[in-house]
């Protein structure tokens, strides 16, 4: 996945451009830029590359994801599906504009299952918010049905998944709105970033404002914009979006190798007897930044996990004891350990959906092992490991049969 991993003379010349005049900031100084704009020509890139009408750069994949749903006029009390396995994000934004996450089941595409999503819809929902992970992506079309027939957004959290496509579309730019994160283990990074797509131009307008203080940029002097809506900080500066435009250049490049890589293990672990695998709704559009497969069992998961780590092939993650990516282990939501102080119903709400049971998700993810893709193994490398992984697997599942 990490675009960091080639970072080089490109990045290295963007910045420089930026380094020459000293003018960080992305917005203003016109005279003294001479000419570099990069934020709007990295906004202008994101447009021509995934096909979205408008992009908003901003500080983090978080901050795109409050600003989108901040535009789209989400808050207190609304409820937003989401998936049980994400990224803390997903739920800290939701939070953050005052709206209620509901977390829900995914299935064997690691992402949300829809017809747990349909379950889950009650007069207060507002948006569903599929979560591309691992490189991959969501059923579109079945949650694109489901938010047509409710008459709900349909924001798609395509952070860790750019570049990737559903039925030749880019993913992030299907739903109302769409976000990037650019931070620092992404496919392409510029340090701290993100981006909210979308081909809505009132939506993007309500993002551009929304991310600078309320600033609707229409004139040449910053003290003179109107405020037509509250707003905040989350700016990019131009010292990130400089890297972040040599890294969206590169993108076919890591992709390329990305997928090179991802195939030479899937093609190894698929003769593996017992493994199965990550379902994908359009393997045609994956990133191939990871390659998620499932033990018979939960033991069996261990194991694999503990000794492939034990013999020193890293990069595969166990995400079912993962403090970040899956609600087993979200206790600071699920015990109500905020720093400041919600709204009684917000409260009441977020506690109790945070606190159901999961147990589909659960026989998923404790059976899923998630092997990181790098760009920097050559094919001889990429198969060294493929066939490592391979001997360890077929091990562990042999010896459970015998045993059993
Ligand atoms: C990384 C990530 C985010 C948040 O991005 P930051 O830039 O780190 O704030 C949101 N959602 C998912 C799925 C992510 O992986």
């Amino acid at each position: 996945m990490p675009g960091y991993e080639l970072f080089g003379a490109q990045e290295r010349k963007e910045v420089n451009d930026v380094l020459e005049t000293g003018i960080l900031m992305r917005y203003g100084f016109d005279g003294p830029r001479k000419g570099i704009w990069k934020a709007k020509e990295l906004e202008q890139e994101i447009c021509n590359t995934f096909g979205s009408g408008y992009a908003q750069l901003v500080s983090s994949g978080t901050a795109a994801l409050t600003t989108a749903m901040a535009a789209l006029g989400i808050g207190a009390g609304d409820e937003i599906i989401m998936p049980t396995f994400t990224f803390v994000a997903s739920f800290e934004a939701v939070l953050s504009v005052g709206a209620i996450p509901v977390p829900v089941d995914i299935d064997e595409t690691l992402t949300l299952d829809p017809e747990a999503v349909e379950r889950a819809i009650t007069p207060k929902t507002k948006a569903i918010m599929p979560v591309h992970m691992c490189g991959s992506m969501a059923q579109m079309d079945e949650l694109k049905a489901i938010c047509e027939k409710y008459k709900l957004f349909l924001l798609e959290d395509a952070c860790q998944a750019i570049g990737a496509t559903y039925k030749g579309k880019r993913l992030g730019t299907i739903g109302d709105a769409g976000t990037f994160s650019l931070d620092f283990v992404k496919i392409i990074t510029c340090a701290e970033g993100g981006a909210v797509l979308t081909n809505n131009k009132e939506i993007f307008e309500k993002c551009d404002q929304y991310s600078d203080h309320g600033h609707d940029h229409m004139g040449k002097d910053r003290g003179a914009d109107l405020h037509p809506y509250l707003g905040y900080n989350y700016r990019i500066s131009e010292l990130h979006a400089a890297v972040g435009l040599a890294q969206v250049r590169r993108l076919g490049e890591f992709l390329a190798i990305q997928r090179r890589n991802h195939d030479i293990v899937y093609n190894t672990l698929k003769n593996v007897e017992g493994l199965t695998f990550r379902v994908i709704p359009d393997p045609a559009g994956n990133t191939g930044s990871f390659l998620s497969f499932f033990l018979p069992t939960e033991e069996m998961a261990r194991e694999a996990v503990a000794e492939m780590g034990a013999t020193g092939i890293g990069g595969n993650f166990y995400w079912y004891d993962n403090n970040w990516h899956y609600i087993r282990k979200w206790q600071h939501l699920q015990s109500g350990s905020w720093m400041n102080k919600f709204y009684e119903e917000q409260k009441k709400q977020v506690l109790h959906y945070a606190n159901q049971a999961f147990p589909a998700s659960d026989a998923i993810i404790s059976r899923c092992i998630s092997s990181l893709t790098s760009l920097l193994w050559t094919e001889e490398q990429a198969q060294e490991r493929a066939d490592r992984m391979a001997a360890i697997l077929t091990r562990v599942i042999a010896k459970a049969a015998t045993t059993a």
